[in-house]
């Protein structure tokens, strides 16, 4: 009898081990009470009504569903089933019996094809394979909720409104930062010791000795070790204004170290480049003790970009248009460095001027680096302040009721009058565009840090595309829109998951799970033996799928693929698939070589189908051994 069992096992083993689902499956066959506990849980009544509903309010896989056949129905019946859709099982599951992964026919809607599976009565039911997201990264500085409303808006602060914000948590996901991407903060200075900012500020690790009047890297900067004063011509670059501070803070305060708040980029290195300070209103003018000049401006400018930075935050400005600043923002572009300049609050009177008629410099230069950044408040309107205009003003970003790092001693009050005065040490509310634009400047430098196969012009590119377009923007900046940090930073996820199987002697599927939410499609590229990859297609956005047609029998092929937008910009390759047709005629499938998934071609699938069959099938062959054996003992 012994003899007997063996024999059965000998048959459902290979059966077992050429079927896709069968490795899932194991558990039930070497489980034998497995249905009958799965069997005691009493499931809801799943309507179709019910899964139309919720497949409205979630987003889904499309091309796929999640098909549960009732308890008892034969593997057979399924099969017939997905045949008549035209459909095809890719996986099985253990731990949920009778439930398969299945993949549509080709432009099939997942509702369409919902209603047609709940209507066979073997379905228990049929539901969309729902994306699910990373929990969003929320830092544990004090004040992020709800007083930083800019990056992430709950709607109870100042009258807000919930999701009018730069999607920071969202983004943070995936990319915060790093130490290596140098952000210049041209401005009145930064607090270089304030708590939420000391191990944010850069250093110059070339200037040995910061102390012993000798300029170690031979930069031109005797003892530069963390940027440089260029109003006053020496290495002290703290702030006596406030200004820089704050811009500063909002690019790149230290994120998630439970004090105070998060900058844009929890890690970064600010270069602070001061050129602003209190000349007085002798040289400032009536009214003015706080300016800056173009010259140590330019100075600056020039610091920054010898100096490694990679993004330079510039927020000030003026009327005047001045060649030299021109020239040394477009020294920066050819260097590869971006300039994001505050596009101006109104001069004329409380309300936002058009820069379209009164340039506002530097923001107004027609270069191709800078970004002319408007500011939105908490309701993601256009605050009455900012500047505007169709053509020269980029994109909008929070500058209203902005929470970010002041100096908590030694600062001058005329800062305040953009600030309210009336929050704790080390940290004020303060408004203007001057605070819009460090937003933008944090974005790209955690593009750049993030994509690190961008370009500047491509990392610029990017922030402008993947805004938010709101109608109190449209028609009064170049986008219509305010930044969103999420959209930008996931743009061009690369494709994840590459398998690639055979369907016949001159046909491979490839499929992978599409992770970018801003591609205009993908590329596929394939290679032979030993040979280099060459593009063979490109597919449509939101697709996971490609079938390479036309191959040669007994050909091993080598296939990755990457999303791309017309930026034009590509994203990283997957992970290589590989897969070997059969032999012409030999009616054989050699799949998964690369990825490791299942097949998705029928005659696989029947295949499967049987075997699974056969290992649903296998405890009652034991049990009926079983009885027989303990009957002849008797
Ligand atoms: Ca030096
Ligand atoms: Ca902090």
């Amino acid at each position: 009898m012994k003899k007997f069992i063996y024999i059965i096992f000998a048959i459902i083993a290979p059966l077992a081990l050429v079927s896709c689902g069968s490795n899932s499956t194991t558990g039930s066959f070497s489980s034998p009470n497995a249905k009958v506990t799965v069997s005691q849980v009493v499931a809801p009544k799943v309507t179709v009504q019910a899964v139309l509903a919720a497949a409205e309010k979630g987003r889904y896989r499309k091309g796929e569903l999640l098909v549960k056949f009732k308890s008892g129905v034969a593997g057979k019946a399924a099969a017939s089933l997905h045949q008549t859709m035209g459909a095809a099982v890719e996986r099985r599951f253990a731990a949920i019996p009778n439930l398969e992964r299945v993949k549509l026919a080709a432009g099939m809607p997942v509702k369409d094809a919902i209603v047609r599976y709940m209507q066979d009565p073997s379905v228990e039911y049929a539901e969309p394979n729902y994306l699910r997201y990373p929990k969003n990264t929320v830092p544990n500085d004090l004040y992020f909720n709800p007083q930083q409303w800019a990056l992430s808006n709950t709607g109870t602060f100042a009258g807000g409104t919930a999701g009018a914000d730069i999607k920071m948590p969202q983004a943070w996901d995936f990319a915060r930062g790093s130490r290596d991407i140098i952000v210049a903060v041209i401005d009145s200075g930064v607090d270089l010791n304030h708590p939420d900012l000391v191990n944010n500020i850069w250093r110059n690790t070339g200037e040995a000795n910061c102390a012993d009047g000798i300029d170690n890297d031979q930069n031109g900067f005797v003892d530069d070790c963390v940027g440089w004063n260029f109003a006053d011509g020496n290495n002290d670059p703290m702030d006596n204004l406030g200004h820089g501070t704050h811009v500063a803070g909002i690019i790149g305060a230290m994120g998630n170290n439970g004090i105070g708040i998060s900058g844009v980029m929890w890690n970064t290195s600010i270069m602070p480049l001061k050129f602003i300070t209190d000349f007085g209103p002798d040289v400032c003018g009536t009214g003015a003790d706080f300016c800056g000049s173009v010259a140590d401006e330019v100075a600056a400018i020039q610091y920054a970009v010898n100096n490694g930075a990679k993004v330079i935050n510039a927020s000030f400005g003026a009327n005047g248009f001045s060649q030299t600043e021109f020239d040394a923002i477009n020294a920066a572009n050819s260097a590869g460095v971006l300039f994001i300049a505050a596009a101006g609050n109104g001069t004329l009177d409380s309300l936002g001027d058009n820069n379209d008629l009164t340039p506002s410099y530097p923001a107004n230069y027609n270069l191709p680096n800078i970004i002319s950044v408007a500011a939105t408040d908490q309701n993601d309107r256009r605050a009455t302040f900012s500047n505007f205009g169709p053509n020269t003003v980029h994109v909008a970003a929070p500058g209203v009721y902005i929470l970010s790092t002041i100096p908590s001693t030694g600062v001058s009050m005329s800062f305040s009058s953009f600030c309210t005065n009336s929050f704790n040490a080390g940290y004020d509310f303060c408004a203007g565009t001057s605070m819009a634009a460090p937003h933008v400047a944090g974005l790209a430098a955690l593009l750049e840090s993030y994509y690190g196969q961008f370009t500047p012009a491509q990392v610029r590119a990017t922030v402008l595309r993947y805004v938010d377009v709101l109608p109190t923007l449209q028609g009064w900046i170049q986008t219509g829109g305010r930044i969103n940090a999420y959209r930008a930073v996931t743009s061009l996820l690369p494709p994840s998951g590459l398998s690639a199987s055979a369907q016949s002697s001159g046909a491979i599927t490839l499929s992978w799970t599409d992770m970018a939410t801003g591609e205009d499609g993908y590329k596929i590229e394939r290679k032979t033996g030993s040979g280099e990859f060459a593009q063979i297609a490109e597919v449509a956005a939101n697709t996971a799928s490609y079938s390479d047609i036309g191959l040669s029998a007994s050909t091993s092929y080598t296939y990755r693929v990457r999303a791309f937008n017309t930026i034009p910009a590509d994203s990283l390759y997957s992970n290589e698939a590989a897969a070997t047709t059969p032999a012409d005629g030999s009616g054989g499938t050699n799949g998964g070589g690369g990825g490791g998934g299942c097949s998705v071609g029928g005659r696989v699938n029947r295949t499967s189908a049987f075997a699974d069959t056969m290992v649903m099938l296998a405890p009652l062959f034991a049990v009926f051994v079983m009885s027989r054996l303990r009957r002849r003992k008797k």
